[in-house]
């Protein structure tokens, strides 16, 4: 995937910088005149450094809360859906695959509609694709269950139960599909052992972008 250029700044400097900002937004400050690709050859030559940078600041600066005001984007499968204000409706909160409508009378519990919204939508794409996976690698499991954890994107009883954090539902479809098999080789095998990691990536062998991916954007998870 290409670098995204977030913000580009042209001024009468000589020479280019790259700005990552304490959001994990690339600024490129670039000469007046410079072709747009020349900018873009030095923003490619330079993707190792941008991905470290953009990686350490969304680390240690969480995204501000949502504010639930119109145009606000909101996430879902790895994609990002504006918000839309409208004057009454019911439910209070609705999604037609582009567009999330809230009610405005239900601005006042907007955080709550929303949670109750994605926890209903992760009941539901955990319930095709757990069974799936499972089926595919052969796995068993007992039930199923929605949390609310902030930090565990998945975690797996010893009666079988296996649970996920609703907010697993804003990540891209690939990523919920890891964290599934991840918590499937746990019923199996409990803990994080050498052993472990090789089944998930004998299942999975590109698991370790998804790690990556869990790591760098889990934080921008959340409402
Ligand atoms: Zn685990």
């Amino acid at each position: 995937m290409p670098i995204i250029i977030d913000r580009l700044v042209r001024s009468r400097r000589k020479t280019v910088a790259l700005i990552v900002r304490g959001d994990g937004a690339l600024e490129v400050r670039a000469p007046q005149r410079m072709a747009e690709r020349s900018i873009r050859e030095f923003v490619d030559a330079h993707t190792d450094w941008i991905i470290k940078t953009q990686a350490k600041a969304r680390l240690s600066a969480p995204p501000a809360p949502k504010q639930f005001i119109e145009g606000e984007t909101f996430l879902l499968l790895g994609k990002s859906y504006p918000l839309t204000i409208v004057s009454r409706q019911r439910p209070a909160l609705t999604f037609d695959g582009k567009t999330f409508r809230l009610a405005k009378s239900a601005l006042p519990k907007a955080r709550e509609a929303f949670v109750r919204w994605y926890k209903a939508q992760a009941a539901l794409v955990i319930s095709m694709r757990l069974p799936a996976l499972a089926a595919k690698y052969n796995f068993t499991y007992q039930k199923i269950r929605i949390s609310s954890a902030r930090t565990r994107w998945g975690s797996c009883s010893s009666k079988g139960t296996i649970s996920f954090t609703w907010r697993l539902v804003m990540a891209p479809p690939e990523v919920v599909d890891y964290v599934v098999v991840h918590e499937l080789v746990h019923t199996k095998i409990k803990n994080h052992s050498k052993t472990f990691w090789a089944r998930v990536g004998e299942l999975m062998p590109a698991y370790k972008t998804h790690v990556r991916w869990l790591k760098q954007n889990g934080k921008t998870l959340t409402l």
